[in-house]
């Protein structure tokens, strides 16, 4: 059926693939020629910036990570002349200096393009009204949101993240249909929905949230709180543009990303190989149009796996699946590698207890010790909560292999945030 979808290309795998190589070639050759650093990698590595013969000669490319993008400060990767340069985003650096990325004016078209799909995968219409509650300025966050947003035709509310009255007040006055946040924020936004009684009140069908690891439990909370019809995870990075690099579609089944703007390998994060078809590795990405800072796998630190087939909605471009944490996040806990997801997801068998949760290591006496915080649900009663911590104690040991002491408090008591929650608090001494 033609015309199914405006932004969303409808190509075969051939075709996705004849537009991988020419992009793949295209960005090889440009980067090699407009940016120093690229020229003296792809040289180290024995590449001929005009060699790229087949997608298969993408294994023999450098990688490039976040440690070059500080190196290369403020403007790394640059591969066109600053003139073509029309403005640069920056993201939350968590240690040292932030990563800056500049774009050309068409990156920015290419990025409002790739947006605008997310909301046509969505299923909104132009008469969506469209409140993004992410941060603005220097993040790409809510630029892309809102790029997003008026290039597909929807109405953009540009409220910002935090300010919870306000938020509470343009969702009531304006009848906001579509919300965009973090998954905390949209949680948060849930229970004061219903603490002031605005439940009846307000218009929300669907939310778009990102940024952060989720679980299904959560999600449900926030959907039922707010009174949504259907919710959808968005990937995206600001080295890949920004938010919006792919969405989940309407089977809930994985993350559709955008296969003719970037190509996605999945590598074990020690030996840089590919892992086998379906298990869980770093995602690392290849641009095929970016001009300003273009990227040759560039190691994200996310941890995915691709899906295989095509998805019951219909939409041709391929899947990966959420992203269940990053390879930065994880701790080592009496010699075990363990990511906070892998704690959340055992959490989430338990229909007694919420979804938020924290993580405490200590050290006493030359050992660590693990202590989970969590929360019950407020129509649990509290008098069952020594063997509900018993039982999450028992069930993270099955699953994780390691022992940990639960603490089970009562509903709201664990801190929120308006942006990604820091999960784990490492209070273990490096004496
Ligand atoms: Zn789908």
């Amino acid at each position: 059926m033609a015309g199914k979808y405006r932004f969303i290309p409808e190509m075969s795998e051939e075709q996705i693939a004849d537009v991988q190589l020419e992009g793949l070639r295209w960005t090889v050759a440009h980067a090699a020629q407009g940016s120093e650093f690229y020229a003296a990698r792809l040289r180290e590595a024995g590449v001929e910036p005009g060699g790229i013969a087949s997608l298969d000669d993408l294994r023999g490319l450098p990688f490039t990570t976040a440690d070059d993008l500080k190196e290369g400060y403020p403007l790394p990767l640059l591969s066109v002349p600053e003139s073509d340069v029309v403005r640069i985003h920056g993201s939350s650096g968590t240690t040292g200096k932030r990563k800056i990325l500049s774009y050309t004016q068409d990156d920015i078209d290419t990025w409002k393009d790739m947006f605008a799909r997310c909301y046509e995968l969505a299923g909104l219409t132009t008469l969506d009204r469209v409140q993004i509650c992410v941060g603005y300025g220097l993040w790409t966050a809510g630029a892309g949101f809102q790029l997003g947003c008026e290039r597909f035709g929807a109405m953009a509310l540009p409220v910002g993240p935090g300010l919870l009255d306000i938020q509470l007040q343009i969702l009531e006055d304006l009848g906001s249909t579509v919300l965009c946040s973090t998954a905390s924020m949209a949680l948060l936004m849930g229970e004061e929905v219903q603490k002031r009684g605005l439940a009846g009140k307000i218009k929300l069908r669907k939310a778009i949230f990102g940024a952060e690891a989720h679980t299904p439990k959560m999600r449900r909370q926030f959907e039922e709180s707010l009174g949504l019809e259907d919710s959808f995870d968005i990937s995206g990075m600001t080295e890949l543009y920004g938010p919006g690099a792919g969405l989940e579609c309407k089977a809930h089944n994985g993350i559709h990303y955008w296969a003719d703007l970037y190509i996605a390998e999945i590598l074990d994060p020690e030996t840089l190989l590919p892992v086998a078809p379906g298990e869980v590795g770093e995602l690392v990405v290849t641009s095929l149009r970016k001009q300003a800072s273009p990227l040759i796998r560039y190691r994200t630190r996310d941890l995915t796996r691709l899906l295989p087939g095509r998805c019951e909605c219909g939409c041709a471009m391929p899947r990966h699946d959420k992203i269940m944490g990053r390879s930065d996040d994880m701790f080592i806990f009496r010699g075990v590698n363990i990511y906070p997801g892998q704690i959340a997801s055992v959490i989430e068998h338990f229909p007694e207890l919420a979804s938020e949760y924290q993580i405490v290591l200590s050290r006493r006496e030359g050992l660590d010790y693990m202590l989970v915080r969590v929360e019950r649900l407020p129509d649990i009663p509290g008098d069952n909560d020594a063997n509900l911590a018993k039982a999450l104690s028992d069930e993270i040991r099955r699953h994780i292999l390691v022992r940990t002491q639960v603490e089970v408090q009562k509903p709201g008591a664990l801190p929120r945030s308006f942006a990604k929650t820091k999960r784990v608090q490492d209070d273990r001494s490096e004496d």
